[in-house]
């Protein structure tokens, strides 16, 4: 039985950090360079990213109405009505709730314009060597906290009737509006809060996900069960921070912290740590993936176990591909039936 405790984990690591840096001139991580399987889970992430953002961009406002009408709905004591914009929201909870937040990390266009918005800027300040400045964690975990206002706005303004009318200047209401080249129809305070957003969306990555999006407020809050959280495996952890500081919203992974709701499962963590000791799974499947890498390093053999055979990995990737597809289909079959409204 291979021991995980501390010291034994990393005097491992550390030979085999040692021998992977001898091959590769001192400049690799310690674990050696990232598995293609990796690479490519991650290209996979911006593949559905694009084509969601091409093909479906209305999702989120889907979802977001589905919540605005249930409590119109519950305002004026009338009867719900399954629409389409409840059985997407509904699938998307349920898939929150047992999964973790993949709608944020690959499907919604919003979050997708966001990243995009950040690394078209992100490269010429890597050229000129501009960092951008870090919030300190009080702040941040503060301004979090204004989501949850944004949210009680729009669920008090549904409650009361007055949906209709805020919508008028909502800036998802000018999101979409652009995006159907609408522009005669454009409100000036929906398009001005939108440019707000995209300043802020440049300037901090995920400003907009981690701060005031009523339906993250939402979602931060479902992540409940063991799978569903980003979670490292202490005894190798070397707490290096390369996963806080690469973190679109900032959290070092904890697995049963309150913040890891606010994780969007972008796996960017998992991808970056130099040990592969952190990962979206249970404990045990955690402890299972640092026993293999540990015999791996043992026998000489690539340590680095991110490949087809990692279920950790494999499971992340999966988790994507079956929202990606369930949205999809779903968005198909109340498109075939005439039940999505065409308010794009
Ligand atoms: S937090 Fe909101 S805007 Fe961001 S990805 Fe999630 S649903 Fe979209
Ligand atoms: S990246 Fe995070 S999980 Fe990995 S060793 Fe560093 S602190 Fe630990
Ligand atoms: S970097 Fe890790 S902890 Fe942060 S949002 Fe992405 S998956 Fe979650």
């Amino acid at each position: 039985m291979i021991s995980l405790k501390k010291g034994a984990a990393k005097s491992t690591a550390d030979e085999a950090s040692a021998s992977a840096a001898e091959t590769t001139g001192g400049k690799k991580p310690l674990w050696g360079p990232k598995s293609a399987w990796a690479q490519l889970t991650e290209r996979t992430r911006l593949i559905i990213q694009i084509v969601f953002l091409i093909f479906s961009p209305q999702t989120f406002s889907l979802a977001f109405n589905g919540v605005k009408q249930l409590f119109a709905a519950l305002g004026q004591l009338d009867a719900f009505d399954a629409n389409s914009f409840l059985i997407l929201l509904v699938l998307l909870l349920a898939f929150t709730v047992v999964f973790g937040r993949f709608f944020c990390g690959y499907i919604c266009a919003f979050g997708a314009i966001g990243d995009i918005l950040y690394k078209i800027v992100d490269l010429p300040l890597r050229k000129l060597n501009v960092k951008r400045p870090r919030l300190p964690q009080r702040v941040e975990d503060m301004l979090r906290c204004l989501k949850y206002v944004v949210l009680l706005f729009f669920l008090v303004t549904s409650f009361i009737g007055l949906s209709s009318i805020v919508s008028v200047y909502s800036p998802w209401t000018a999101f979409g509006r652009l995006l159907a080249l609408n522009i005669s129809d454009l409100n000036v305070v929906g398009l001005a809060l939108l440019v707000i957003i995209a300043i802020g969306m440049i300037c901090k990555e995920r400003f907009f996900c981690e701060f005031l999006c009523p339906l993250g407020a939402i979602f931060s809050l479902l992540p409940v069960l063991s799978k569903s959280r980003m979670r490292r495996h202490l005894p190798t952890c070397d707490n290096c921070g390369t996963c806080e500081r690469s973190c679109p919203v900032a959290i070092m992974p904890q697995g049963e912290d309150l913040r890891m709701g606010e994780c969007i499962a972008c796996d960017r963590c998992e991808s970056r740590c130099p040990h592969d000791c952190i990962g979206m799974c249970s404990a045990e499947e955690l402890n299972a993936r640092m026993e293999a890498a540990v015999a791996n390093a043992e026998a000489g053999k690539p340590v680095r176990n991110q490949g087809p055979d990692d279920v950790v990995k494999r499971s992340h990737t999966k988790r994507a591909i079956i929202l990606a597809v369930a949205v999809f289909v779903v968005l198909w079959l109340l498109k075939a039936i005439n039940y999505l409204p065409t308010f794009w």
